[in-house]
């Protein structure tokens, strides 16, 4: 039976508005669809807890047998709340739900016994004596009847997530549960395999079926993970196979530009720098150019630490390509920073020919009509921008190199439009100051030759990082004074996180007023994500122009911004930012040869993590090195930029941020395989070739575009 061909109608728990809603919220149409998609958690349900032995603080969920034997409402308009007392026999537990009230009292009735499933979590209370008490509860519980509840419904179980949009039509985990068991049921033969069994024996894996019961339905600790290890075997596997294959196929039939000359363009910039090429920089602009001068198509990633000088790389290499005849484009994930970037450029190329244009969302019509025919026709040389510049209506003439700037930012899809816009893809230059493993990287940005700036532009000064507490701020700002009397500029940071975006909000505002209080000698601008394109500009402009003293600004500063005069940099509510948030800031200072400083600000009540990276901050200024600390803090699920690059979420169980082993075990393995067997022609290959014909059919939108 081939599982993929098996719709989900036929299964007699679904309606036709599941089915729809399966489609639409998690791409699920198939049986293998809805075998593929897996537990995001498991919860051990084997043992029952006494209440007597809860631990509030460290517990994770728990399972309780007992009885409800009182409701009570508390609170009014948004706090009201049902509480209600819950009994084991050997003690009491408070139960709470916020949603529901009337449904929860009629649903569930009193002495009965239930088995309760839930999150401890403690209450500090103080008592009018001024002592504190600690309170135990369970917010929003699940509930089971004990008959019902152990139909199957004991050891680890799965629970799959599901939208509210699923929700809306009654789709639960459980019912998503019950759909699997009809399907597993339906199928009598074993699954087909779809490793071969070279690679099943060679790895020690379990065979498919086992895998996919054992994932939904483990029958122990040890079978799960042996299916969850299989499961992501494959799918890493198929990836490296797909990347693997489609790099070779590029290195055979797709032929680079050869950017031969070095020209004019070129020597004019190089000639007209006030200071020299670092010799990290000579090196990397010599591996750029013999690279893009090979005949094969350059796909680099630039690594280098904030402030190693890596635009002025971006900007010698697209001469590179300018001076042979091509266009080429610079992409950075924000507008401020391209704002910067077209400045900083057209200012370094004043006198020479080249002409350059900016492009962004915020571009008015009316002057992106007069310059997408120029960026056609090829008299535009250089275009920066931000996403705007993959939008289908931006077409070039002979795009060369394409840079991208601190690219982490940026998802995969629209990676792959850029690299769309030649018929022969363009030079690729991927520029981070984040180091992410080798494995890791050629897997997020396909087979890449990697360059690094280990050296940063002579007499740069480690940057002073201190950490202070919320009451020093007067002192904290006579000092500002007095640099700024010196003649140098301040950045102010307050933490926008998207969760918190209001307060945020309220808060840096408040924090402008604040500031301009405490200097109303001077001039203060201010810049944040939510600002009208054109307002951004205008108050950027006041710091780069040096008329505002003082930047009261979000992480919007974060990448990229270079204002040489700004040498002090006062981060508030520190402890909210990570650890390469915090690198990153910080690189906004300490850019010329001036001793810059950097405050984290903070109030006494830290988490033991934050005061981790807040004294990594003030012990460390090597890049590499607070990556590791925070790769030993986080796990490498902290990499940066993984998360945001899309790529787990393309993924159904592998996670690159933090199977790293087997993404290494795939890779090589796929390299050996493709090395002795390209085309995937021999025997013990034929199952494999199908299954990534499969897979990339599956996979074409998002994965194989972009390698
Ligand atoms: P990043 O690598 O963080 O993007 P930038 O390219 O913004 O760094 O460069 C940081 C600053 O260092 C800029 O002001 C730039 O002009 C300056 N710079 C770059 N290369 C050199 C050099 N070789 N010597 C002196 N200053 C340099
Ligand atoms: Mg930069």
């Amino acid at each position: 039976m081939d599982i993929s061909r098996q719709s989900i109608m036929q299964l007699q728990c679904t309606k036709p508005d599941k089915v729809k809603v399966l489609k639409e919220e998690i791409n699920v149409f198939s049986w293998k669809d809805l075998l593929y998609y897996f537990p995001y958690r498991y919860t051990d349900r084997s043992k029952i807890h006494k209440i007597s032995e809860i631990d509030g603080r460290s517990m994770p969920f728990i399972q309780l047998k007992g009885k409800i034997f009182r409701y009570e409402y508390l609170g009014e308009g948004k706090s009201r709340r049902l509480s209600a007392v819950f009994d084991d026999g050997t003690g009491v537990i408070e139960l709470i739900w916020f949603r529901s009230l009337t449904w929860i009292t009629k649903m569930y009735k009193l002495g009965r016994e239930y088995i309760l499933f839930g999150k401890p979590s403690t209450f500090r209370l103080s008592t009018p004596s001024g002592s504190s008490l600690e309170r135990i509860s369970i917010i929003h519980p699940e509930l089971e009847e004990e008959n019902k509840f152990y139909e199957g419904v004991i050891g680890i179980q799965g629970e799959y997530s599901t939208t509210e949009k699923m929700k809306k039509v009654s789709l639960h985990s459980r019912t998503i549960k019950q759909m699997i068991i009809e399907i597993l049921e339906n199928i009598k033969e074993p699954l087909s395999e779809t490793l071969s069994r070279e690679i099943i024996n060679e790895y020690k894996l379990i065979s498919l079926d086992e895998a996919i019961r054992n994932i939904h339905f483990p029958k122990s600790n040890d079978l799960l993970q042996e299916a969850q290890y299989r499961l992501k075997f494959e799918e890493l596997f198929y990836l490296q196979l797909s990347i693997l294959s489609a790099a070779k196929h590029r290195e055979k039939h797709i032929d680079g530009f050869r950017f031969k000359e070095i020209g004019e363009n070129f020597y004019f910039l190089k000639n007209n720098l006030p200071f020299e090429l670092t010799t990290a920089q000579k090196r990397v602009v010599n591996e750029i150019w013999k690279n893009m001068n090979t005949g094969k198509q350059m796909n680099r990633l630039l690594q280098g630490d904030v402030g190693s000088g890596k635009t002025l790389i971006a900007l010698l290499s697209i001469l590179l390509a300018t001076d042979n005849g091509f266009q080429g484009a610079i992409m950075v994930p924000t507008e401020v920073l391209a704002i910067q970037h077209y400045e900083t450029i057209s200012r370094m190329l004043n006198g020479s020919a080249i002409k350059v244009s900016l492009l962004t969302g915020s571009t008015k019509n009316k002057l992106r009509e007069e310059m997408l025919p120029k960026v056609k026709s090829g008299e535009i040389q250089i275009l920066i921008g931000t996403h705007a510049l993959i939008e289908d209506s931006v077409e070039f003439n002979n795009l060369g190199l394409v840079v991208v700037d601190e690219q982490h930012r940026f998802g995969v899809t629209q990676r792959a439009k850029l690299w769309n816009k030649n018929s022969n893809p363009p030079h690729v230059l991927v520029m981070t100051a984040t180091p992410i493993p080798r494995t890791l990287a050629m897997t997020i940005y396909g087979d890449l030759d990697v360059s690094i700036i280990d050296e940063l532009p002579p007499g740069r000064k480690p940057v002073d990082t201190y950490h202070r507490y919320d009451e020093k701020r007067d002192k904290i700002y006579e000092y500002v004074r007095k640099e700024i009397q010196k003649g140098k500029q301040v950045y102010i940071v307050y933490p926008l996180i998207e969760e918190n975006e209001k307060i945020d909000l309220t808060n840096l505002q408040d924090g402008f007023q604040a500031v301009s209080k405490v200097f109303p000698e001077y001039n203060i601008c201010m810049v944040h994500g939510q600002m009208k394109p054109e307002e951004k500009k205008q108050e950027m402009q006041k710091f780069l122009s040096g008329e505002a003293q003082i930047m009261v600004a979000t992480t919007v500063i974060e990448v990229g911004i270079d204002v040489r005069n700004a040498s002090v940099m006062i981060i508030k509510n520190a402890e909210r930012f990570g650890l390469s948030q915090l690198h990153q800031l910080r690189g906004r200072v300490g850019r010329s040869t001036e001793q810059a400083v950097c405050i984290l600000m903070t109030n006494h009540e830290l988490s033991e993590d934050a005061r981790k990276r807040i004294t990594i901050m003030t012990n460390f200024n090597n890049g590499f090195i607070i990556a590791e600390e925070d790769l030993k803090l986080r796990g490498p699920g902290s990499l940066n930029g993984i998360k945001q690059s899309g790529f787990d979420s393309n993924l159904k169980i592998a996670r690159l941020s933090q199977d790293g082993d087997i993404l290494d075990y795939t890779r090589n393995l796929a390299r050996r395989i493709l090395d002795d067997d390209p085309n995937l022609e021999k025997p013990q290959n034929i199952l494999l070739k199908q299954h990534l014909n499969k897979w990339n059919i599956e996979n074409k939108a998002e994965w194989l575009s972009i390698s």
